[in-house]
């Protein structure tokens, strides 16, 4: 078997934090629930991307990431699974909010994530649903009502919708910033910012971007508490 070191050396991934774990080179090793390892067969995965194998222990850790990689290497099941047994460890009530909240850029993504939570997460019996603008809000608002254990979202919509106080978010202590680069390209920051301002400080923080830039550098340094940074590839 590849120790640690080959393995990132071959992927191309560096690490920066203290005492990071080691990949998880194959899905047995992961510990993840049989429900859940069953859904990744059904879908004909093989092994975990690199950034899955990196991001997964640190995740299982409870310590938050700031992962940068680029689009196709597998980041949504990164967060997800994690999230997945964050959720089962919490036993929070579904009626009185989400425990895991995804922030997304646009509509079609944060479907996208969905799609994708409602799959892997069906036989471990997670309850998903996405709010995005562009739609109108009341089967939205239904759904929500019915009860969520995840909530994707684009931040304007999700902004709305906190303002008309038909959600809460104090039993959220799972936060993930999918595309925060393309999110404060899009000017989401302030509506980020009033919704981070919801979500208790004891959380777990997850951000994934494919460019670090400047202004991601400052958000990440505002919401996230001692990170671990993933890098994938020679991203800038
Ligand atoms: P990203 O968010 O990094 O752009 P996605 O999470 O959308 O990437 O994943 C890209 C595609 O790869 C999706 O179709 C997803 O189902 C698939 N995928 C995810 N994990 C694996 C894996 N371990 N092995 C093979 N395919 C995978
Ligand atoms: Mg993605």
């Amino acid at each position: 078997t590849l120790s640690a070191e080959s393995y990132r050396k071959r992927h191309e991934i560096s690490v920066t934090g203290e005492g990071v774990p080691p990949p998880l080179m194959s899905f047995d090793s992961t510990g993840f629930p049989s429900e859940i390892l069953r859904e990744v067969q059904n879908a004909g995965f093989s092994a975990p991307t690199p950034i899955q194998a990196q991001s997964w222990p640190i995740a299982l850790q409870g310590r938050d990431i700031v992962a940068i990689a680029k689009t196709g290497s597998g980041k949504t099941l990164g967060y997800l699974l994690p999230g997945f047994i964050h959720l089962k460890q919490r036993h929070n009530n579904p009626q009185m909010g989400p425990t895991v909240l995804v922030l997304s850029p646009t509509r079609e993504l944060a479907t996208q994530i969905q799609d994708e939570a409602m799959k892997f997460g069906r036989s471990s019996r997670i309850c998903c649903t996405c709010l995005y603008g562009g739609a109108p809000k009341g089967p939205q608002l239904k759904e929500l009502d019915r009860g969520v254990d995840i909530v994707v979202a684009t931040p304007g919509r999700l902004n709305d919708i906190l303002e008309m106080r038909r959600i809460s978010l104090h039993q959220v202590s799972y936060l993930v910033l999918d595309e925060a680069d393309r999110m404060l390209d899009m000017g989401f920051e302030p509506q980020i910012r009033k919704i981070v301002k919801e979500v208790p400080t004891r959380r777990q923080t997850l951000m994934y971007t494919a460019t670090w830039p400047k202004e991601v550098r400052k958000i990440a340094a505002d919401l996230l508490v001692k990170p671990v940074q993933v890098n994938i590839g020679n991203v800038d």
